[in-house]
């Protein structure tokens, strides 16, 4: 059995790093996805574990090798996700988050058709801007922009959720994680035979 592609998108602020860490600790057999970046490093962050941080002519590399499931610039910096992330993590049943821009849903959804993808929506502009006040986020008048921008995309996700209270905002994308985990072709035809009628 293959572990399923959760594909989590929000504009900076949204409260998406919260909620996908929510998942990862209540759940078993689910695991981010590490992307490959351009972007230095900010303090704190780890190798291989926040992300790969790689210099542009490694990435333009992996590029022509045709090693990204997606890639795409944001924000001036190069992202990538790499096939081998996935396919590693879905061979052995894990259901894999992948915490990506719009333009890389959208290459993903055409690779992988069964990808379910999940907007994270702010409650308001007003809520949105202090959030990320709060959280000290740095070019403040782009991130917003930004968002009303990516917001428009939502009717491309198969689902969204509006992070409003946390507590809700969490049991939705549960149930989202555990009806995929539920699908009929998910399901291990092995169950069936071990009803075969031994005579
Ligand atoms: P993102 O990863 O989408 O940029 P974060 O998860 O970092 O967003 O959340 C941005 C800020 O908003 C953080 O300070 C976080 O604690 C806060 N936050 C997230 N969800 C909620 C919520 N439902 N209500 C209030 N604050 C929230
Ligand atoms: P940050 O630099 O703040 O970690 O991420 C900036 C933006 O890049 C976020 O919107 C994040 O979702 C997006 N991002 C992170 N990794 C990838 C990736 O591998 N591919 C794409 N397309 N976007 C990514």
């Amino acid at each position: 059995m293959k572990g399923s592609l959760i594909v989590v998108s929000a504009p900076s602020g949204a409260g998406k790093t919260t909620l996908c860490n929510a998942i990862v600790k209540d759940f078993d057999r689910i695991a981010f996805s590490v992307s490959y970046t351009t972007r230095r490093p900010r303090e704190g962050e780890i190798e291989g574990v926040d992300y790969y941080f790689v210099d542009e002519k490694r990435f333009r590399e992996m590029i022509q090798r045709e090693e990204f499931a997606e890639w795409a610039m944001v924000h001036g910096n190069l992202y990538g996700t790499a096939k081998k992330t996935l396919n590693d993590l879905m061979e052995r049943n894990i259901d894999v988050l992948l915490d990506i821009d719009v333009q890389g849903a959208k290459q993903i959804k055409a690779l992988y058709p069964e990808a379910v993808l999940v907007f994270i929506m702010p409650p308001s502009f007003e809520e949105l801007k202090e959030r990320l006040f709060r959280r000290g986020a740095e070019n403040l008048d782009l991130r917003l922009k930004r968002a009303f921008e990516e917001m428009r995309e939502y009717s491309f996700y198969d689902y969204v959720i509006i992070n409003d209270s946390l507590e809700k905002a969490i049991s939705d994308l549960k149930s989202i994680i555990i009806s995929e985990r539920l699908r009929s072709k998910r399901f291990d035809p092995e169950f069936i035979d071990r009803f075969y009628p031994i005579v």
